[in-house]
C-alpha cells in the first residue's frame, strides 16, 4: 500500500481538511502550496487565519533558526523569559492603549478553544454568576466549555444532554436572513431588543449571565460581520446590565480585518479579548488579555503545559513587527475590497451566489437556491461543496462554513497582492461555471 493510503487508512474518521482535500501537500511559500504532484495551489485559507504571512516567510523562518541555535529555553510553562518580555511587550503596544494601559494576560494551552475556556472560567470568578450568553452562528472551539457556546448544533449534537448548560443563546445580526423574519433593515435592532429582555426581563427565565461573548465578524459561521453601531450596543448593554463582554478574536485579529484587531474600528474595548491562530505568526499560542479588575481567580485556575511555547512567541512577536512595519492591515483592508469587489461581480452573473460579505480578508460568498419569491433563496450547502471541489481541481483552497455549509470562505494571508486576487477571482469564476454548467 503507498504510503499515504496507510496513512489515510490510520487516521480518524473525524479529519476534516485531508478528508475533503486529499492530495500530499509538501512545499508552502507566502500563499502558495505544492502537492507531491508539483501542483501549485492558492491558499485561500490560510490555515485557518493562524498564517498572517502564508507560508514559510523569510524573516519568522530567520527569527526562529536563530533563537533556536541561540540556546535560550524553548518551552517554558509559564516561567519568565526574554522571549515572553519581548512578546507581551509587542502585543501590548498593538492593543487600543485605553485598553493595554489596564489590561493583564494569560497565556493558555495553546489553542483557541483553550483561551475561549479560559475567558469563561475568568468571567465565572470574577462574577461569581455561571450564565454566558453567546450568539446563533457562533464558533468558540470544540473543548466542552467552548463548544457549548457554539451556535452550530452539527459538532455538539453528540457531546451529550448537557452540552450547552449555563450557556443561552441570542439572535446575531444576520442581516441577509433576519433571524426574526424581518428584512434586514431592523435585525440590528431586534437583536439588540432580544438581548436586553434577556437581561432585563425575569420571565425570560435567565438569571444574570456572567458575560456575553461575541465575534465582531463570526467567521466559521460564515463570514457575517456586525456594524460598529451594533457593537457599541451591544457594548453599552453589557455595561448597563454590569455584564462583561468577551471578544473573541481568535480568527479577525491582527489585521486580517483591516484594523489591528476588529472591535477597535467601534471604539469600545472588551472586557475580555481571546486570542489565537495568528497570534503565534503561524505556531500554536494562545492568551486572553483583560481587564485588571477581573483578575481574581486564583493561582492555577488555568494551567496547562504548553503555555509557555517561546518559539512561537518568537515568531509572533516578528509576525507582529513585520505586520506593524509592512502596514498589513491596511494591505487587507484594499486587497479584502478588491477581492469583494470582484466576487460581487461575479455574483451578479451566477444566480447561484447570494450574499458576498465579509469584512478585510474575512470573506464568504453564500451559496443559495435562487428563487424568486425571496432575496435570499434557500442556502445551498450541496452547491458550495461542488464550487469548492471544483476551485481546487482549478489549483484554488477555499473552505465552506456558515449555516448548512453554505458559504464559501476567503481568508488569505495578509500578504496576498493585486494579482493573486485578480489569479483567485479567475479560478473562482471558472469554479462557479463548472458548478452552476
Ligand atoms: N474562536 C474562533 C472565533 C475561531 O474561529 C476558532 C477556530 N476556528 C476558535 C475559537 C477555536 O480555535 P482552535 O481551533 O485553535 O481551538
Amino acid at each position: 500500500m503507498h504510503r499515504y493510503e496507510a496513512l489515510r487508512s490510520l487516521e480518524s474518521n473525524a479529519r476534516t481538511y485531508a478528508a475533503t482535500f486529499e492530495q500530499v501537500f509538501e512545499y508552502g511559500h507566502g500563499m502558495r502550496l505544492r502537492d507531491s504532484a508539483g501542483r501549485e495551489i492558492i491558499d485561500c485559507l490560510a490555515c485557518a487565519g493562524a498564517l498572517p504571512l502564508g507560508h514559510n516567510h523569510p524573516e519568522v523562518r530567520d527569527a526562529i533558526i536563530e533563537f533556536m541555535h541561540s540556546g535560550h529555553v524553548h518551552q517554558a510553562l509559564d516561567l519568565t523569559t526574554p522571549a515572553k518580555y519581548e512578546f507581551v511587550e509587542k502585543l501590548f503596544s498593538l492593543l487600543p492603549p485605553n485598553f493595554a494601559s489596564k489590561a493583564k494576560i494569560q497565556f493558555c494551552g495553546p489553542s483557541g478553544s483553550d483561551a475561549v475556556e479560559a475567558a469563561m472560567k475568568l468571567v465565572r470568578h470574577a462574577t461569581q454568576r455561571h450564565p454566558i450568553i453567546a450568539f446563533h452562528g457562533a464558533y468558540h472551539g470544540m473543548t466542552s466549555g467552548a463548544l457549548a457556546a457554539m451556535g452550530n448544533l452539527g459538532p455538539k449534537i453528540h457531546a451529550g444532554p448537557n452540552a450547552s448548560i449555563g450557556i443561552h443563546f441570542a439572535p446575531f445580526p444576520y442581516t441577509y436572513r433576519c433571524p426574526f423574519g424581518t428584512d434586514g433593515s431592523q435585525t440590528e435592532e431586534l437583536s439588540l431588543n432580544y438581548l436586553e429582555t434577556m437581561l432585563s426581563d425575569p420571565e425570560s427565565g435567565i438569571t444574570k449571565p456572567a458575560a456575553v461573548i461575541v465575534e465582531v465578524v463570526q467567521g466559521e459561521g460564515g463570514c457575517i460581520p456586525v456594524s460598529d453601531a451594533w457593537l457599541r450596543a451591544l457594548r453599552a448593554i453589557t455595561q448597563e446590565h454590569d455584564v462583561r463582554l468577551i471578544i473573541d478574536e481568535v480568527q479577525s485579529g491582527f489585521g486580517r480585518t483591516g484594523t489591528m484587531f476588529a472591535f477597535e474600528r467601534a471604539g469600545i474595548v472588551p472586557d475580555v479579548l481571546v486570542l489565537s491562530k495568528a497570534l503565534g505568526g503561524g505556531f500554536p499560542l494562545a492568551a486572553v488579555v483583560y481587564g485588571r479588575d477581573l483578575d481574581v481567580w486564583p493561582r492555577g485556575t488555568h494551567a496547562g503545559t504548553f503555555r509557555g511555547n517561546q518559539i512561537a512567541m518568537v515568531s509572533g512577536r516578528k509576525a507582529m513587527e513585520i505586520i506593524v512595519r509592512d502596514r498589513l492591515q491596511e494591505n487587507a483592508a484594499q486587497m479584502g475590497a478588491l477581492l469583494m469587489n470582484g466576487l460581487r461581480s461575479i455574483a451578479a452573473r451566477f444566480p447561484v451566489l447570494g450574499d458576498v460579505r465579509g469584512r478585510g480578508l474575512m470573506i464568504g460568498v453564500e451559496v443559495i437556491k435562487p428563487s424568486d419569491e425571496l432575496i435570499a433563496g434557500p442556502q445551498d450547502g450541496n452547491m458550495a461543496r461542488d464550487i469548492k471541489l471544483a476551485a481546487f481541481e482549478r489549483g484554488l483552497l477555499l473552505e465552506t462554513g456558515g449555516r448548512h455549509g453554505a458559504v464559501l470562505r476567503m481568508l488569505p494571508p495578509l500578504i496576498v497582492t493585486a494579482n493573486d486576487v485578480a489569479e483567485v477571482l479567475e479560478r473562482f469564476e471558472d469554479a462557479v461555471a463548472e458548478a452552476f454548467a
